[in-house]
């Protein structure tokens, strides 16, 4: 095994680039229409539960399933569904989509009530039923996480507000917007899951988060703030869990085997307003940002808008994108076509122009190790390239490429500047598809 967190965290210094930080949250108009597709999670992608011209409210349910891994998805808009479409994930999976045509009058769904909770059991059913998956970019259903089989074995909750790639500021927000409910959230958790303690993990370049959260908490027992430092990929599950409790997740094993259980900032924040409401998870807050935006701001979007509708309200593009990404410059996907539409996990959209988005010219390796000493896990990127190459699945399972989280610091380490997290991205896919034989 790698030596995985024997040492301080690896990673590596970047650009902060949080231009957005203090520009409050600005709410977007309705769009004529939305794309919302059936799987915006890890796991089973849901059945439509609504058809061609039916009527849908805000917050109906209108795609569903069975699977304990899935999360159901809800209406953001009231209007028309005139198409139940084939959908293209950014990875090119292909999935259903539920098209509305909306009316503007966004009328509130019926059945929308807060959910009756006593017990964890229904604590975690609730949270299926609103939708919730991790806002903080990969999109685990939930409830899922909530409900580990070792339960009793748990004793810490800890709150990813470390926010450590370059540009997004939206969870950083949320803890200035939305303080109590990050406090009132954190404490159902808690309470549901009968958690000892619960630590806030925020980077010290946000210390006016850092004071404001210090003070939300400050009369809690068991409840803490951990300054971190402004070292990418400081919010990634693993690195996180060893810098605020200095438990290490052996490989192959779950937060939940070392007592932990992590969740974004943004999600928690989430719970409380469900629980009081009863509303599901039908927007997000983004950063839109990047050299070809003309206003870069933080927006409230409904689910399902078009990436086009979202950059147009902030402003459109000052000049040619040269390039737009979903998420993070870091572990972000570039996405062609400005009709796709803002998805659960979705916490940025950044263009950017020509000369920000320029693709670096690779040249030889140079076997200088910098990209073994960024990496987080201590894995060796040049060898697990010179592997796939040679399609050696077996030197590539050696060298524990599926413990790659695609950081890509060593990617931005690399003087040759090869595409490394690129190739570890499909040596991953080759070593899971030779797996399945
Ligand atoms: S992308 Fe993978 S190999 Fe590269 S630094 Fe991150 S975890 Fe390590
Ligand atoms: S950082 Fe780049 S040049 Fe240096 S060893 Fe790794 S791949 Fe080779």
């Amino acid at each position: 095994m790698s030596k995985l967190f024997s040492k301080s965290l690896n990673g590596v210094k970047v650009k902060h680039c949080k231009n957005t930080m203090e520009q409050e949250t600005v709410v977007m108009p309705v769009p004529d229409k939305v794309v919302i597709p059936m799987k915006q999670h890890m796991g089973k992608e849901c059945d439509p539960t609504v058809k061609l011209t039916d009527l849908v409210k805000v917050g109906q349910l209108i795609g569903d399933t069975t699977a304990f891994i899935g999360a159901p998805i809800h209406s953001s808009v009231s209007g028309k569904v005139v198409a139940i479409d084939e959908f293209i994930s950014p990875s090119g999976e292909k999935n259903k989509a539920v098209v509305i045509e909306t009316d503007k009058l966004q009328e509130m769904d019926e059945s929308i009530a807060p959910p009756v909770v006593t017990n964890h059991q229904e604590f975690v059913a609730a949270i299926r039923a609103s939708g919730l998956v991790g806002l903080g970019g990969a999109g685990f259903p939930t409830h899922v996480k909530l409900a580990p089989k070792n339960l009793d074995e748990v004793d810490t909750l800890i709150i990813n507000a470390a926010e450590c790639e370059p540009y997004i500021t939206a969870d950083y927000r949320t803890m200035m917007e939305e303080t109590e409910a990050v406090v009132e959230g954190l404490s159902l958790v808690r309470k549901y899951l009968n958690l000892k303690q619960v630590i806030i993990g925020i980077e010290d370049n946000k210390p006016k988060a850092i004071e404001t959260m210090q003070q939300a908490v400050s009369s809690m027992e068991g409840v803490s703030v951990a300054t971190l430092k402004s070292q990418y990929p400081q919010g990634g599950e693993k690195v996180l869990i060893y810098e605020t409790t200095g438990r290490v997740v052996p490989e192959g094993k779950l937060p939940s085997d070392v007592g932990c259980i992590v969740m974004n900032v943004s999600t928690v924040a989430f719970i409380a307003g469900y629980m009081k409401t009863g509303v599901p998870l039908i927007q997000k807050r983004l950063t839109v940002d990047g050299g070809a935006v003309a206003e870069p701001k933080n927006v409230l979007v409904p689910i399902g808008t078009a990436f086009g509708d979202v950059l147009e309200f902030c402003g459109g593009f000052k000049s040619e994108p040269k390039k737009v990404i979903m998420g993070g410059p870091m572990m972000g996907i570039a996405i062609y076509d400005m009709k796709f539409p803002v998805l659960k996990n979705n916490n940025a959209i950044l263009a950017f122009t020509e000369a920000e988005a320029a693709p670096p010219v690779e040249t030889p390796c140079i076997r200088c190790a910098r990209c073994v000493n960024a990496c987080p896990f201590d894995l060796m990127p040049a060898a697990i390239e010179k592997a796939f190459k040679a399609g050696n699945v077996e030197a590539l399972k050696g060298l524990k490429v599926n413990l790659c989280m695609e950081c890509g610091c060593c990617s931005y380490v690399c003087p040759a500047k090869r595409n490394l997290v690129a190739t570890n991205r499909l040596a991953k896919k080759l070593v899971m598809e030779s797996n399945k034989k």
